[in-house]
């Protein structure tokens, strides 16, 4: 399940949510003053995710290019 990050715009108020669906997107409301005023963050949890994996693989290419070497 998704979690999204999202701030208030009247407390500034930054909050993390499960939103299963993109209704329950529309229904988040401020954790604090429970406001409607809330707008999605990009999560930079998930592109950190994704930066790490690009990362993995290149560790991987770079041993086997030293075992083909090796035979
Ligand atoms: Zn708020």
């Amino acid at each position: 399940m998704p979690i999204y990050e999202y701030r208030c715009k009247d407390c500034e108020t930054v909050f993390e949510t499960f939103v299963s669906s993109i209704p329950d997107a529309d229904k988040v409301v401020c954790k604090k003053c429970e406001s409607k005023n809330v707008e999605k963050q990009i999560s930079t949890f998930a592109s950190r995710l994704s930066g790490s994996s690009s990362n993995a693989p290149a560790g991987a290419l770079s041993g086997c290019s030293s075992k083909s070497g090796f035979s």
